[in-house]
């Protein structure tokens, strides 16, 4: 017989983060820590998904406990999924289903939103609006003002990705050209690498920043096209917001001073040049890391259910 701990007893929340690839559920509590944390492929199929999420809520939290899941992907305001880079959701009611399935209060999030209030809830007080920008396969953004996810009218705000950095850029998936995404997310590097180096196989980002590290000089240029194109965009974006704190997280974050430092020196002569006295913006590294989002939906999901 085990001793059940008050810590393994009842958790607050169960977080789930629904990425393109993997899928991280883990039950959330008041301490502020995780437990029961499971990392699975993403399964094909929008049901299926729920389903995995269903089953893990059942088998690890007692009945009722609320679930937060961050979802790659267009979230309604409802807790709808529009569409997904990697997931067919076709505008499921995601939050309705998970609810209809565990029986416990469900809210379905998009994964950037989620790491922008778990990396605003993890820090505290502190220079506002947190404006957070995560650059892996894709590129999203979130934006935590006034105590609040910005949610615009729809639910649809704040899409770094799809916004204009290089008119003259690649066709970007969204329809546009030359969107941040195509030219800044870990899908641009590796791409970019692949077409200059006229490797035969292909190559992933990590990859590329690893030549990087090791002095391959076309590695470096183009991780550093990357930042200076995320940098641009970023520009723009704070003409517009004004952030006090500008948060980078995702995979591509990790290469490091070579995407961060043309980044910032980009944001910088672009921000707004005729407001010289400005103190200089700079770009921070996420204190969540890859949680960023399991844990801005866990936290969502149990203050959720304390406000009734
Ligand atoms: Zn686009």
């Amino acid at each position: 017989v085990t001793a059940v701990t008050g810590h393994v007893a009842r958790p607050l929340s169960i977080g789930c983060d629904v990425g393109g690839s993997k899928i991280l559920m883990a039950c959330y509590h008041e301490d502020g820590t995780f437990s029961g944390r499971v990392r699975a492929r993403v399964p094909g199929s929008a049901p299926a998904i729920i389903a995995m999420i269903a089953g893990y809520a059942l088998a690890h939290a007692p009945r009722g406990t609320p679930i937060g899941a961050a979802v790659a992907g267009l979230v309604t305001a409802g807790g709808s999924v529009l569409s997904g880079s990697y997931i067919k959701w076709d505008g499921m009611s995601v939050a309705a289903e998970i609810s209809a399935a565990t029986g416990a209060p469900a809210y379905v999030l998009n994964d950037a939103d989620a790491a922008a209030w778990g990396e605003h809830h993890r820090r505290g007080p502190g220079p506002r609006p947190l404006l957070m920008v995560t650059v892996g396969t894709g590129v999203g953004g979130g934006l935590v003002t006034a105590g609040r996810i910005y949610r615009g009218a729809t639910g649809i705000s704040l899409e770094v990705g799809h916004i204009l950095a290089d008119p003259c850029g690649p066709r970007c998936g969204c329809g546009s050209s030359g969107c941040v995404e195509t030219l800044s997310s870990g899908t641009a590097i590796a791409s970019r690498y692949h077409e200059l180096s006229r490797a035969g196989s292909a190559i992933t980002a990590r990859e590329v920043v690893a030549y990087a590290r090791s002095g391959d000089k076309l590695a470096q240029q183009v991780v550093s096209d990357a930042g200076h194109w995320l940098g641009r965009g970023l520009a723009s974006l704070t003409r517009v917001l004004d952030p006090g704190l500008i948060v980078i997280g995702g995979s591509v974050a990790r290469a490091g001073g070579m995407f961060l430092g043309p980044a910032e020196d980009a944001l910088h002569h672009h921000r707004m040049p005729h407001a010289a006295g400005l103190p200089r913006l700079s770009l921070t590294t996420s204190e969540c890391g890859g949680d960023a989002g399991l844990y801005g939906a866990a936290v969502l999901a149990a203050a959720a259910q304390d406000s009734g």
